[in-house]
């Protein structure tokens, strides 16, 4: 097989009678049939081709295998959104009484649908915190069918042992989840490792320029039929021309994770060295506490770096006040840096006690590594630490 990189452009939809070069864009709801044993056997799916863009679609196609190879998995599905690949793969494999079992550290949106959404079909989840996984297997009861986690976390940046959650699982028969969006499959690839199935918000480093929101799930191919089945039917689909872009990023997914990375481990080593930063989370520096964790896991440390400012939300608010260059936003993993206080914004609302358990401290800053100059970006972050 192909190298990744050549996986990830040379994985390309059937040329046309027109011989384009790069993949057209097929904005088409529908797909037409020969005769009535053509469409017969098409819904009867005695023949792999498309019939409706809600099922499939050539240029979702094409991003679903380009992930699929990167993953090393062996089909997949693509969502209008991560949420949507999240939410559509919980409720086509859970039953009403089912149990999850999940670290706490998950995206906002996904510790709501644990809290809020699940538990009106009777589905709750217990959770574990990053650094309690030696009681994952306490939390297991007779009705848990999943295990999930995130790794690297968001926003504090934490490491889950892979490995050690594949084996929990693989002996307590659970499926194993994993959100693999802030490592992208460039660095990681959870399958190895034991993963049944692998979601992503394709909307961060996968489209990388911060225009397009998509999603996707890959993994087992049984576990897939009953996602696929689920989503035909309920319509979450990925609209063709996100995809025709999110397959056009994939081209550039590993020259842009390197240089992100790149950015990041130098953006990282300068905060630990400023006199006015308490502490410094990146997965690839020596001082992280699961340092050793994601060196085995991990090809490079990703592009997210958290940072503990000295003097706590006062510093946090003051500290993006006086930011130059970067942006303030909800995104991340986009071409530009993004700076943001997640105590005083994104997680304002939950009490402080809640945000510790996420490891939000009052003082965390999250940075989005971009791909400007690196000088650039530690020249607005230096201003902007020593004023505060
Ligand atoms: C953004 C994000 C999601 C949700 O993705 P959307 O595309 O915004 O729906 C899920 N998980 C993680 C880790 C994310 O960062």
């Amino acid at each position: 097989m192909n190298h990744f990189e050549t996986q990830a452009i040379r994985n390309q939809t059937e040329r046309t009678q027109f011989a384009e070069h790069s993949t057209p864009l097929y904005l088409t709801s529908s797909f037409v049939f020969d005769d009535a044993e053509d469409m017969r056997s098409s819904f009867a799916e005695e023949k792999e081709r498309n019939l409706y863009s809600r099922f499939t679609n050539p240029n979702t196609t094409e991003f679903v295998d380009k992930i699929v190879a990167m993953e090393g998995a062996e089909s997949g599905y693509a969502f209008a959104t991560g949420m949507a690949a999240i939410f559509s793969t919980f409720a086509a494999l859970l039953n009403a009484g089912d149990h999850v079992v999940s670290c706490r550290s998950v995206f906002g949106s996904t510790h709501s649908m644990f809290t809020k959404f699940l538990p009106k079909w009777n589905i709750e989840t217990s959770y574990f915190k990053v650094d309690e996984v030696d009681l994952v297997e306490s939390l297991i009861k007779e009705n848990t069918k999943i295990l999930y986690i995130e790794t690297p976390t968001n926003p504090a940046v934490d490491i889950l042992d892979l490995e050690l959650m594949g084996k929990i699982a693989k002996k307590h028969k659970l499926i194993f989840i994993v959100d693999n969006c802030f490592a992208t499959p460039y660095i990681q690839q959870p399958i190895k490792f034991g993963a049944d199935l692998v979601v992503h918000s394709a909307t961060k480093l996968i489209d990388g320029q911060g225009r397009v929101l998509g999603g996707v799930t890959v993994g087992n191919k049984d576990l897939m039929r009953e996602i696929y089945l689920f989503a035909r039917n309920t319509g979450p689909a990925m609209s063709p021309f996100n995809a025709w872009v999110l397959s056009k990023s994939l081209e550039t997914l590993s020259i842009r994770v390197e240089k992100h990375c790149e950015n990041a481990l130098k953006v990282a080593q300068f905060l630990e060295e400023h006199e006015n930063v308490e502490f410094v989370k990146y997965p690839f520096l020596k001082s992280h506490p699961q340092y050793e964790t994601a060196k085995r896991q991990m090809k490079l440390g990703g592009n997210i770096v958290a940072f503990e400012i000295k003097g706590g939300v006062h510093a946090g608010r003051a500290f993006l006040d006086r930011i130059k260059m970067c942006s303030l936003s909800a995104n991340l993993g986009d071409t530009r840096t993004i700076v943001t206080h997640p105590s005083s914004t994104t997680h304002g609302r939950l009490s402080e006690e809640d945000r510790l358990e996420v490891g939000i401290t009052n003082g965390l800053v999250r940075i989005s590594v971009g791909l400007e100059h690196v000088n650039d970006i530690i020249k607005d972050l230096k201003q902007a630490l020593e004023n505060v």
